[in-house]
This record gives structure tokens, sequence and C-alpha cells, in this order.
């Protein structure tokens, strides 16, 4: 049987194995990131390896974007060859990523593989989630290629869920992009999948249309089936009681194999053990045995977990079909403790790869409590000039502003008569009352610059209105009780204030504001210089 809902034609490892070319246009690498994504049935590992390049590629140009989508094609390659948790935990960054940049193309593909990872984790209701979430971010950019596999992925889990009524419904809007965009790949492994998921729901009749669909569509192409759909067939056959006809297909791909001399121990295993049943059906049960015996072997040899299993199970219906009743039993035992085993591998790796998601998450949050700690004053809690450098342009863009520069007077007094330490006591209370000053503003805010020096940023406020507010917070800085901190030492501030206007730039702002701040300080401190009076570009918001 055929193991996976994904299967389908067309390796060919020849035109993954490009040499990386020096500093290639970032269209470049994004066109071939996308003719590797979404292939299917193709070499897992060559693609793997050429995808883990093309990240850094993209990161050597400094396209991001492309360097996740180029992690998110490596991350499917992984997860194909079992390595879940990794998967799982680039999928999730990728994921969370393209959420926060609403990213759609990386929003569509990562949500598209979140839903396979929890998937085969067994976790079918989040991997429905992650597939409609998928198919809600495709839009009219979407190639037909990546528009069929992300419908074809929640058709694929609707069926995994037993919802086969809903699953063809989305199998046939899969198969309508591949039909309309002559994508004959994709449309056969809509086919492929959709016969699959019929037979796994018994309905071997709608199975079997499906697969003479699928071997219509192939052959007009001028293929073949590949081994996996002859497989699904040889089983759809069985189910359908032509065990004679499923034991030819069986025995087709096992000497196919053979003859290839191909690398696909999965497979084989998978093709003797569908020779096996059928074969048993027949009566030929000792051909059934030496089937079996190939399979079993091979599963040993390379670990093929899954299908030793299902290996163990159909020896103890041959043992019951050979009337050896006390071996059947013996065989049947063994094939539950088995099955209970590799659940519980299933559950460890379901675990893993859950941790590795939850890593992620942690990851996240730790980065954000940096980025957020980076733009803020350690003594004082104040936002700092990295702060003030990433927002006060987009401000002085949106609307004119008033930028206020504050600087305490004779601080080194304080320093030097009190201590330092003082000194950093009398920062924090001026911190605390500038704060109180930008509240009083509607999105007002006080900024540290550095040392003594401290910007406040009344945004939508003209300098005629400004003024009233920077004349309150001197006064409220002149009044402070500084006595128990400071003794006889006054503590008082000077002002320079300036307005924005439209194209106002940072530098010219700060620049002005810092001349006017000189000019408190030259005519006597403990003042307020505020640039030519002008009213406001907004109403104050709040009042009539
Ligand atoms: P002026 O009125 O001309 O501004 O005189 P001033 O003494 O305040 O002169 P100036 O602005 O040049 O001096 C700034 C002083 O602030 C010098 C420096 O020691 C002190 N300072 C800067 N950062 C800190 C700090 O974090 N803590 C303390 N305690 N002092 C600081
Ligand atoms: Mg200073
Ligand atoms: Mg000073």
């Amino acid at each position: 049987m055929s193991g996976s809902l994904s299967t389908g034609s067309i390796p060919s490892a020849a035109d993954v194995a490009a040499v990386p070319r020096p500093a290639r246009s970032a269209a470049a690498i994004a066109a071939e990131i996308q003719s590797l994504e979404f292939r299917f049935g193709i070499d897992s590992d060559h693609v793997r390896i050429r995808a883990a390049e093309l990240a850094d590629e993209a990161r050597a140009a400094g396209e991001h974007p492309l360097y996740l989508w180029a992690r998110l094609l490596e991350a499917n390659m992984r997860r194909r060859s079992g390595e879940l948790a990794p998967a799982a935990a680039i999928c999730s960054e990728v994921n969370a990523w393209a959420q926060q940049h609403r990213h759609r193309p990386l929003l569509a593909r990562s949500h598209q593989q979140l839903s396979i990872v929890h998937d085969n984790l067994g976790d079918i209701a989040a991997g429905l989630e992650h597939a409609v979430r998928a198919v809600e971010a495709l839009d009219d950019d979407t190639s037909p290629r990546a528009r069929g596999a992300i419908l074809l992925r929640l058709a694929d889990v609707l069926a995994s869920g037993g919802s086969i009524e809903a699953a063809r419904t989305r199998y046939g809007h899969a198969e309508q992009v591949g039909i309309t965009a002559a994508d004959v790949d994709l449309h056969r492994v809509v086919l492929n999948n959709l016969a699959y998921a019929e037979h796994l729901a018994g309905d071997h009749e709608r199975a079997w249309t499906a697969i003479q669909r699928l071997r219509t569509v192939t052959e007009a192409a001028g293929g073949t089936l590949s081994a996996d759909a002859l497989d699904t067939m040889a089983m759809i056959q069985i189910g359908r009681g032509r065990f004679a006809e499923a034991a030819r297909i069986a025995l087709t791909n096992v000497e196919a194999y053979e003859i290839s001399g191909a690398d696909d121990a999965d497979g084989l295993a998978e093709y003797l053990l569908t020779l096996a049943i059928a074969q048993r059906h027949l009566g030929d049960t000792g051909a059934a045995q030496r089937s079996l015996d190939r399979c079993t072997a091979l599963c040993r040899e390379r670990e093929l977990a899954g299908v030793g299993v299902r290996g163990l199970q159909e020896q103890a219906e041959l043992h019951a079909a050979c009337g050896d009743t006390g071996r059947a039993f013996t065989v049947y035992k063994q094939f539950h403790e088995a099955e209970r085993t590799l659940h519980s591998q299933q559950r460890d790796a379901q675990a893993r790869a859950r941790h590795a998601v939850f890593e992620t998450a942690e990851a996240r949050r730790e980065a954000e409590r940096f980025r957020e700690q980076a733009r803020r004053d350690p003594l004082t809690g104040l936002p700092n000039r990295r702060y003030v450098d990433e927002t006060l342009p987009g401000l002085l863009a949106a609307a004119p502003a008033t930028v206020a520069l504050l600087d305490l007077d004779h601080f080194k007094r304080v320093n030097d008569i009190c201590s330092h330490e003082i000194g950093d006591r009398v920062l924090v209370v001026l911190a605390d009352l500038l704060t109180a000053a930008a509240r009083s503003w509607p999105s007002g805010f006080a900024a540290r610059l550095g040392g003594e020096e401290f910007l406040l940023v009344l945004p939508g406020c003209g300098t005629a209105e400004a003024l009233p507010v920077l004349e309150r917070l001197r006064l409220s800085v002149q009044d402070h009780p500084w006595q128990p901190l400071t003794g006889n030492l006054p503590v008082t501030v000077s002002v320079g204030a300036t307005g924005s206007g439209p194209g106002d730039t940072q530098r010219r702002i700060l620049g002005a504001a810092d001349k006017l701040l000189y000019e408190a300080k030259r005519s006597g401190r403990n003042r307020c210089a505020v640039d030519a009076l002008v009213p406001g570009g907004h109403d104050r918001p709040g009042e009539p």
C-alpha cells in the first residue's frame, strides 16, 4: 500500500544540482526556489542541499524573504526524510515572520507546511487549521502550481480527518487548477491522492474511477503510472476483490524495482507487502510467505518500522490462512506489541516537534524582550536614542509636531557637590516629570537622548500650544522638592523647542532645537526658547 498521500512523478536530480554562481539577482534566486518547491516526488536529499545553498545565497544578498523561502523548502525536504522536529521549528519561525510582516506568499507556504507537519503528527485539528489559513493567504499573484498544492493540502487533511465529502470538493478545486493551467504533474498528484483517500475511506469503486482517470491523464501526457500509483491501484483491486489483477500489478511493481535498481527500500517493502496480501487472497500461501519474508528482511535491514508492523499483521493473517491458529495468535500478539511501540515512538516524535515549535515561540518572545530592552534607557526607563531614531522620522512625516530638547542647568555641580549617585537620582526624578508632561498631550512621548539631555515630542501640536506645556514642565522641575536629594542646590532645566513643517527631517529639527536650547542657556538658563509661535496642524484631540 502507498504509505503517503503525496506521491507522484518526475524526480530529476540533474536539474537541481546546479552549481551556485556568484552574486545572482534576487529574481534569479527566486526563480530557482520556485522551480524546486511543490515538485512532486522529487529526490529530497538533492533539493535539501540545494535549498541550504540558496538560503545562504539569499542571505548574502540581503534578501530576507527569499532566505526564509529557501529555508521553508529545506524544512519540507527534512520533513520528508523524517526530521520532523527541525522541520517544525523552521516552519513556525517562517510563519511567525510572515504573520508579523503580512507576507502573503510566505504565509501561505508556511501554513501549508505546518499543516503537513501536524497531519504527520496525528494532530488533524491543527493540520486543518493551518491548511485553511494557507488557503486564506492565497491571492491573485499565487502561481497555479502553488495554489493547486495548497488546495490539495486542504483536501488531504480533510481526508485524513475522515471528512471525505468535504475532501472530494477540494480535490475537485485542486484538479480544476491543474486542468486550467495545463499542469499535468499537479493534475496527476491530485488524482493519485484522491484515489488513495477514497481507498482509505473504503469506497473502492470511487477509488477505482479516480485511478482510471489518473491513468488516462498520465498516458495522454505520454507517461506511465508511478510505482506508488500502481501500488495504490493494486490495493484498490484487493478492496474490489480482484485479487489476480492486484497480484499482477504488485508483481510488475516489484520486478520494475529490481530492474531499475532504485534505492527506495521503503517503496519496495510496500510493494512486497501488497503482493503478499494479494497472493494470500488468491490462496497461494507459499508465494505469499516468500513475498512477506522478503518484505520482513528488508524492514529489519532498513529499520522500516511502519511497514514492519503491517508486515507482522499480514504474517498473522497468513498463519491463520494456513490453518495454524496457534502461530497466528502468537504473531498477532507481537503485532500488537510492535504497534504499541510504534505509537509511543510517534508520540515521542510528536512531543519533540511540539517542543521545537514551543522553543521557537519562546525564542521569539525573548527576541522581542531584547528588542524592547535595546530601545530603553536602563537608568530612567525612558525610550532611548535608538527608539527616537526609529520613531521620530515617521512621526514627522505623518503630522507637524513640536520637538523640545531639554538639558539640566549646571548639572556638573550636582555631581561634584553631591555625588554622581545623587546625580543619577535627579535624572530619574526628571524623567518622571517629563513623562507626566508627555502624558498631558495625546500621543506625546519623552526620551533620554544621552547624558542629561532629554527630548519631548508633542505630535500634532503647534509651538503656540506647546509653550504652556513646556512652561508647566519647566516650573514642575524648578518647584520640585529637591531638598532631600540636593540640599540647597537648585535643579532647573533649559528648553529649546521648535515646530516641524511638512517634509521636515529629524536632523534639521534636532539641529534647530539645539540652537534654541543654546539660546535658553545663554540668556540665563531655567527658561524655554521656542521658535516662531505657530498654531498646531490639528485641533487638539479630545477637546471641542
Ligand atoms: P549647562 O547648564 O551648561 O548644561 O551646565 P552643565 O553642568 O549641565 O554642563 P553639561 O551639560 O556640559 O554637563 C553635563 C554633565 O552631566 C556632565 C556629566 O558628568 C553629567 N552626566 C552625564 N550623564 C550622566 C549620568 O548618567 N549620571 C550623572 N550623574 N551625570 C551625568
Ligand atoms: Mg548637557
Ligand atoms: Mg547641562
